[in-house]
Protein backbone atom coordinates (compact mmCIF):
# COMPACT_ATOMS: atom_id res chain seq x y z
CA UNK A 1 0.00 0.00 0.00
CA UNK A 2 1.49 3.64 -0.68
CA UNK A 3 2.70 5.51 1.92
CA UNK A 4 3.93 9.28 2.08
CA UNK A 5 6.77 8.87 -0.16
CA UNK A 6 4.82 7.16 -2.35
CA UNK A 7 1.96 9.08 -2.27
CA UNK A 8 3.82 12.19 -2.44
CA UNK A 9 5.46 10.52 -5.89
CA UNK A 10 2.14 10.25 -7.44
CA UNK A 11 1.80 14.16 -6.20
CA UNK A 12 4.45 15.68 -7.86
CA UNK A 13 4.64 12.96 -11.02
CA UNK A 14 0.30 14.26 -11.42
CA UNK A 15 1.23 17.99 -10.90
CA UNK A 16 3.31 18.13 -14.08
CA UNK A 17 0.45 16.39 -16.26
CA UNK A 18 -2.59 17.85 -15.06
CA UNK A 19 -2.10 21.81 -12.88
CA UNK A 20 -4.14 23.94 -14.74
CA UNK A 21 -6.11 21.69 -16.68
CA UNK A 22 -10.25 21.57 -16.91
CA UNK A 23 -12.17 18.90 -16.46
CA UNK A 24 -14.90 18.74 -19.01
CA UNK A 25 -16.16 15.60 -18.32
CA UNK A 26 -16.18 12.50 -15.52
CA UNK A 27 -17.54 9.01 -16.08
CA UNK A 28 -17.48 6.63 -13.07
CA UNK A 29 -17.65 3.39 -13.69
CA UNK A 30 -17.60 1.56 -9.90
CA UNK A 31 -20.04 3.46 -7.72
CA UNK A 32 -17.88 2.63 -4.23
CA UNK A 33 -14.93 4.48 -4.92
CA UNK A 34 -17.02 7.10 -4.43
CA UNK A 35 -17.56 8.68 -1.09
CA UNK A 36 -21.25 9.97 -1.74
CA UNK A 37 -23.26 10.28 -4.95
CA UNK A 38 -21.89 9.38 -7.48
CA UNK A 39 -23.93 11.23 -9.84
CA UNK A 40 -23.72 14.76 -7.88
CA UNK A 41 -19.86 14.14 -7.97
CA UNK A 42 -19.53 13.70 -11.91
CA UNK A 43 -21.84 16.68 -12.27
CA UNK A 44 -20.26 18.60 -9.58
CA UNK A 45 -16.75 18.26 -11.04
CA UNK A 46 -17.46 19.03 -14.34
CA UNK A 47 -16.27 22.42 -15.48
CA UNK A 48 -13.68 22.79 -12.50
CA UNK A 49 -9.86 23.62 -13.13
CA UNK A 50 -7.10 21.74 -10.89
CA UNK A 51 -5.38 24.59 -9.48
CA UNK A 52 -3.23 23.48 -6.65
CA UNK A 53 -2.27 19.87 -5.39
CA UNK A 54 -0.79 18.80 -2.08
CA UNK A 55 -1.23 15.65 0.31
CA UNK A 56 -2.17 15.56 3.96
CA UNK A 57 -1.08 12.11 5.23
CA UNK A 58 -1.82 9.39 2.62
CA UNK A 59 -4.64 11.05 1.05
CA UNK A 60 -4.23 13.32 -2.30
CA UNK A 61 -5.67 16.90 -2.38
CA UNK A 62 -6.57 18.52 -5.53
CA UNK A 63 -7.84 22.29 -5.20
CA UNK A 64 -10.09 22.78 -7.87
CA UNK A 65 -11.90 26.04 -8.83
CA UNK A 66 -14.84 25.23 -6.22
CA UNK A 67 -14.00 21.68 -4.21
CA UNK A 68 -11.35 20.04 -2.96
CA UNK A 69 -10.96 16.56 -4.71
CA UNK A 70 -9.63 14.21 -2.01
CA UNK A 71 -8.17 10.65 -3.38
CA UNK A 72 -6.66 7.70 -1.30
CA UNK A 73 -5.01 5.39 -3.68
CA UNK A 74 -5.57 2.47 -0.95
CA UNK A 75 -4.13 -0.63 -1.83
CA UNK A 76 -3.30 -0.13 -5.75
CA UNK A 77 -4.55 2.85 -6.96
CA UNK A 78 -2.96 4.50 -9.70
CA UNK A 79 -3.26 7.07 -12.76
CA UNK A 80 -3.06 6.69 -16.08
CA UNK A 81 -3.56 9.00 -18.90
CA UNK A 82 -5.29 7.94 -22.23
CA UNK A 83 -6.28 10.13 -25.16
CA UNK A 84 -9.98 9.98 -25.70
CA UNK A 85 -11.78 7.12 -27.28
CA UNK A 86 -8.85 4.60 -25.85
CA UNK A 87 -10.25 1.38 -25.39
CA UNK A 88 -10.77 1.89 -21.42
CA UNK A 89 -9.54 -1.32 -19.18
CA UNK A 90 -11.82 -3.35 -16.70
CA UNK A 91 -9.52 -2.16 -13.83
CA UNK A 92 -10.44 1.78 -14.86
CA UNK A 93 -12.80 2.72 -12.60
CA UNK A 94 -13.00 6.53 -12.95
CA UNK A 95 -12.70 8.95 -15.87
CA UNK A 96 -11.77 12.47 -15.92
CA UNK A 97 -11.83 14.09 -19.22
CA UNK A 98 -9.65 16.88 -20.10
CA UNK A 99 -10.56 20.14 -22.37
CA UNK A 100 -7.75 18.90 -24.82
CA UNK A 101 -9.56 15.42 -25.20
CA UNK A 102 -6.59 13.58 -22.82
CA UNK A 103 -7.96 11.07 -20.10
CA UNK A 104 -6.84 10.69 -16.40
CA UNK A 105 -7.84 7.15 -15.66
CA UNK A 106 -8.18 6.03 -12.31
CA UNK A 107 -6.95 2.74 -12.36
CA UNK A 108 -7.88 0.40 -9.34
CA UNK A 109 -7.43 -3.75 -9.55
CA UNK A 110 -8.68 -4.18 -5.59
CA UNK A 111 -10.84 -1.30 -6.04
CA UNK A 112 -10.36 -0.14 -2.37
CA UNK A 113 -9.68 3.15 -3.79
CA UNK A 114 -11.64 6.16 -2.38
CA UNK A 115 -12.46 9.87 -3.66
CA UNK A 116 -14.59 12.65 -2.62
CA UNK A 117 -15.62 16.19 -2.96
CA UNK A 118 -15.44 18.15 -0.01
CA UNK A 119 -15.78 22.23 0.24
CA UNK A 120 -12.25 23.59 -0.67
CA UNK A 121 -12.19 26.32 2.15
CA UNK A 122 -12.70 23.71 4.88
CA UNK A 123 -11.05 20.67 3.34
CA UNK A 124 -8.55 20.45 6.33
CA UNK A 125 -10.94 21.18 9.09
CA UNK A 126 -13.76 18.93 7.82
CA UNK A 127 -13.79 14.89 7.97
CA UNK A 128 -11.66 12.80 6.65
CA UNK A 129 -8.28 14.85 6.90
CA UNK A 130 -9.22 16.20 10.26
CA UNK A 131 -8.88 13.23 11.90
CA UNK A 132 -5.46 12.79 11.08
CA UNK A 133 -2.69 13.37 13.00
CA UNK A 134 0.76 15.51 12.50
CA UNK A 135 2.58 14.88 9.58
CA UNK A 136 6.63 13.42 10.18
CA UNK A 137 8.24 16.47 9.42
CA UNK A 138 5.41 19.40 11.60
CA UNK A 139 7.28 20.58 14.19
CA UNK A 140 4.15 19.94 16.50
CA UNK A 141 4.91 16.29 16.27
CA UNK A 142 7.11 16.09 19.90
CA UNK A 143 7.86 13.99 22.31
CA UNK A 144 5.43 15.01 24.98
CA UNK A 145 2.75 14.61 22.09
CA UNK A 146 3.75 10.88 21.29
CA UNK A 147 4.12 9.98 25.33
CA UNK A 148 0.42 11.27 25.70
CA UNK A 149 -1.04 9.44 22.87
CA UNK A 150 0.27 6.38 23.80
CA UNK A 151 -0.15 6.32 27.42
CA UNK A 152 -3.34 4.47 26.94
CA UNK A 153 -2.41 2.41 23.87
CA UNK A 154 -1.63 -1.17 24.94
CA UNK A 155 -0.91 -1.87 21.28
CA UNK A 156 2.43 -3.30 19.71
CA UNK A 157 4.56 -0.28 18.98
CA UNK A 158 4.13 -1.88 15.09
CA UNK A 159 0.03 -1.06 15.06
CA UNK A 160 0.75 2.19 16.98
CA UNK A 161 2.26 3.60 14.37
CA UNK A 162 -0.04 2.94 11.72
CA UNK A 163 -2.26 4.42 13.84
CA UNK A 164 -3.27 7.56 11.12
CA UNK A 165 -4.37 9.92 14.17
CA UNK A 166 -1.37 10.36 15.50
CA UNK A 167 1.27 10.27 12.90
CA UNK A 168 -0.35 10.21 9.56
CA UNK A 169 1.26 8.67 6.56
CA UNK A 170 3.74 5.78 7.90
CA UNK A 171 2.35 2.41 6.27
CA UNK A 172 3.83 -1.29 6.79
CA UNK A 173 6.77 -0.88 5.26
CA UNK A 174 8.10 2.04 7.17
CA UNK A 175 7.10 0.83 10.15
CA UNK A 176 8.89 -1.61 10.24
CA UNK A 177 12.19 0.37 8.79
CA UNK A 178 11.86 2.75 11.31
CA UNK A 179 11.36 0.54 14.26
CA UNK A 180 14.28 -1.40 13.18
CA UNK A 181 16.26 2.12 12.88
CA UNK A 182 15.07 2.59 16.35
CA UNK A 183 16.21 -0.58 17.56
CA UNK A 184 12.58 -0.75 19.24
CA UNK A 185 10.67 -4.62 19.07
CA UNK A 186 8.01 -4.70 16.80
CA UNK A 187 5.92 -6.15 19.97
CA UNK A 188 6.85 -3.43 22.52
CA UNK A 189 3.32 -1.63 24.14
CA UNK A 190 3.12 2.10 22.97
CA UNK A 191 2.70 2.37 26.76
CA UNK A 192 5.89 1.47 27.74
CA UNK A 193 7.97 3.52 25.55
CA UNK A 194 10.41 5.98 27.24
CA UNK A 195 11.05 9.56 26.13
CA UNK A 196 14.27 8.89 24.84
CA UNK A 197 12.44 5.69 22.40
CA UNK A 198 10.05 8.12 21.41
CA UNK A 199 12.73 10.44 20.26
CA UNK A 200 14.11 7.45 18.71
CA UNK A 201 10.90 7.00 16.61
CA UNK A 202 10.73 10.68 15.54
CA UNK A 203 14.30 11.26 14.40
CA UNK A 204 14.28 7.86 12.36
CA UNK A 205 10.26 8.49 10.96
CA UNK A 206 11.91 11.62 9.64
CA UNK A 207 15.36 10.20 7.89
CA UNK A 208 13.30 7.14 6.67
CA UNK A 209 10.12 8.95 5.16
CA UNK A 210 12.63 11.99 3.95
CA UNK A 211 14.94 10.04 2.03
CA UNK A 212 12.47 7.06 0.91
CA UNK A 213 10.36 10.77 -0.56
CA UNK A 214 13.87 11.80 -2.33
CA UNK A 215 14.14 8.76 -3.94
CA UNK A 216 10.76 8.82 -5.17
CA UNK A 217 8.82 6.07 -2.98
CA UNK A 218 9.13 2.27 -3.02
CA UNK A 219 8.62 0.46 -5.62
CA UNK A 220 6.31 -2.82 -4.70
CA UNK A 221 4.11 -4.70 -6.95
CA UNK A 222 1.28 -3.04 -5.80
CA UNK A 223 2.57 0.52 -6.18
CA UNK A 224 3.99 2.11 -9.18
CA UNK A 225 2.61 5.87 -8.84
CA UNK A 226 1.98 6.45 -12.43
CA UNK A 227 2.93 4.55 -15.68
CA UNK A 228 6.91 4.00 -16.06
CA UNK A 229 7.38 6.24 -12.76
CA UNK A 230 9.38 3.55 -10.03
CA UNK A 231 10.60 4.74 -7.42
CA UNK A 232 14.24 3.34 -5.90
CA UNK A 233 14.18 3.57 -2.20
CA UNK A 234 13.61 -0.35 -2.15
CA UNK A 235 17.15 -0.85 -2.48
CA UNK A 236 17.43 0.99 0.53
CA UNK A 237 15.02 -1.12 2.62
CA UNK A 238 17.22 -2.27 5.85
CA UNK A 239 15.04 -4.86 7.02
CA UNK A 240 11.17 -5.14 5.54
CA UNK A 241 11.31 -7.91 2.78
CA UNK A 242 15.24 -8.06 3.12
CA UNK A 243 15.91 -11.20 0.66
CA UNK A 244 18.74 -13.00 2.14
CA UNK A 245 17.08 -12.87 5.56
CA UNK A 246 19.71 -11.31 7.24
CA UNK A 247 19.93 -7.94 9.53
CA UNK A 248 22.29 -5.67 7.83
CA UNK A 249 23.39 -5.10 11.47
CA UNK A 250 24.32 -8.02 13.53
CA UNK A 251 24.13 -10.94 10.59
CA UNK A 252 21.44 -13.11 12.24
CA UNK A 253 18.41 -14.39 10.73
CA UNK A 254 15.14 -12.04 10.36
CA UNK A 255 12.11 -12.94 11.93
CA UNK A 256 8.92 -12.57 9.78
CA UNK A 257 5.75 -12.28 11.61
CA UNK A 258 2.50 -10.96 11.73
CA UNK A 259 1.56 -8.38 14.30
CA UNK A 260 -2.35 -6.98 14.01
CA UNK A 261 -2.91 -8.95 10.85
CA UNK A 262 0.22 -6.75 8.97
CA UNK A 263 3.41 -8.41 7.83
CA UNK A 264 6.30 -7.46 9.88
CA UNK A 265 10.01 -7.88 9.62
CA UNK A 266 12.08 -7.33 12.65
CA UNK A 267 15.57 -8.59 13.76
CA UNK A 268 15.15 -10.39 17.61
CA UNK A 269 18.72 -9.44 18.07
CA UNK A 270 18.83 -5.85 17.78
CA UNK A 271 15.22 -5.45 18.57
CA UNK A 272 14.61 -6.89 22.00
CA UNK A 273 11.31 -6.50 23.43
CA UNK A 274 11.68 -5.00 27.12
CA UNK A 275 10.05 -6.40 29.82
CA UNK A 276 7.35 -4.45 31.95
CA UNK A 277 8.12 -2.85 35.00
CA UNK A 278 6.04 -4.50 38.01
ZN1 LIG B 1 20.24 -7.65 14.05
Amino acid sequence: MPEKPEVITVCKTLEKQILGKKIVDCHVYWDNIIVGKTNEFEEKIKGQTIEAMTTRGKWLVFFLSQDALLIHLRMEGRFYFRKMGEERSKHEHVVFVFENQEEMRFHDVRKFGKMMLVPKQDVFSLRPLNELGYEFDDPMLTEEYLLDKWQKKRLPIKSVLLDQSIIAGIGNIYDDEILFLSHISPFQRANTLTREEATLIIKNTRIVLEKAIQMGGTTIKSFESSEGVHGLFQNELAIHGRKNGICPVCGNRIEVTKIGGRGTYYCPFCQIEKKEAA
